[in-house]
């Protein structure tokens, strides 16, 4: 367990990246080897864009998907050994993974006034977490939600690799077509936040050529780094 002294709360360890980077695996594995909460902020708008859906609204329209956001009961664990997602009284984890909420969830996110709902809805889960710290992996966590957290790192692999990775994920769709949704998320998503190229104190971590514990260790290292750094500077 990694602890900073803090009268604020959780550590916070921010992770951004695109999809396939291994964002979602590596910080919960990371999570778990820190004895620190896991928060998937990704599954907040997936699970709002599968409530629309469920209500018939029009994502790509955001007066539509600000009607439909009106009676979202949204919860989600922080336990990154028991992850669960729910809307109401359903259990969506893995009904948010399917490839039509995937479509339809950039024009969810892309809406001003659910991001930052949605932001302070992080914050509030970040702030109630009873571990010493959570990882935080999302777009704009090292950017908007979390720019001051001792630990910022942004998680990216070359394109082909992060295709690559995901249609080993998805065995229901061919490669090509799992690049190609990936790649018109990635390019509607970066309209609206950058989490392709790090802001200034974020620390990248490229996976290309790393296998996944590779990628855990490179990630924790920063973490190490980091709260030592911070931990002398509190001292002198
Ligand atoms: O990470 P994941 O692929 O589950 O994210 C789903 C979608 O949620 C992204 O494609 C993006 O539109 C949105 N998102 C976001 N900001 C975050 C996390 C996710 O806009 N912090």
């Amino acid at each position: 367990m990694t602890d900073l002294p803090t009268s604020s709360g959780p550590v916070v360890v921010a992770i951004d990246g695109p999809a396939g980077s291994g964002k979602s695996s590596v910080s919960k594995q990371a999570a778990r080897r820190l004895g620190y909460g896991y928060l998937d902020t990704g599954a907040a708008y997936r699970a709002l864009a599968w409530h629309a859906l469920a209500h018939g609204a029009d994502t790509s329209d955001a007066s539509s998907v600000i009607d439909a956001a009106g009676d979202f009961d949204y919860a989600i664990s922080l336990d990154p050994d028991h992850y669960w997602v729910r809307v109401g009284d359903t259990d969506v984890t893995d009904a948010i993974r399917e490839p039509r909420v995937t479509e339809a969830v950039s024009g969810v996110a892309r809406v001003p006034v659910i991001r930052e709902s949605v932001t302070a809805l992080f914050r509030s889960l970040v702030a109630g977490s009873d571990r010493p710290g959570v990882v935080v992996e999302g777009r704009d966590i090292t950017t908007v939600v979390a720019p001051d957290a001792p630990v910022r790192i942004l998680l990216t692999a070359a394109p082909e690799v992060r295709a690559a990775r995901r249609s080993s994920e998805l065995t229901t769709q061919d490669a090509a077509s799992v690049a190609a949704a990936l790649h018109r998320r990635d390019a509607s998503d970066s309209q609206v936040v950058d989490f392709l190229t790090a802001a200034p104190g974020v620390v990248v971590v490229d996976s290309t050529d790393l296998d996944f514990p590779q990628t855990v260790d490179a990630v924790l290292d920063v973490v190490r780094s980091a709260i030592t750094e911070q931990t002398e500077e509190g001292a002198s």
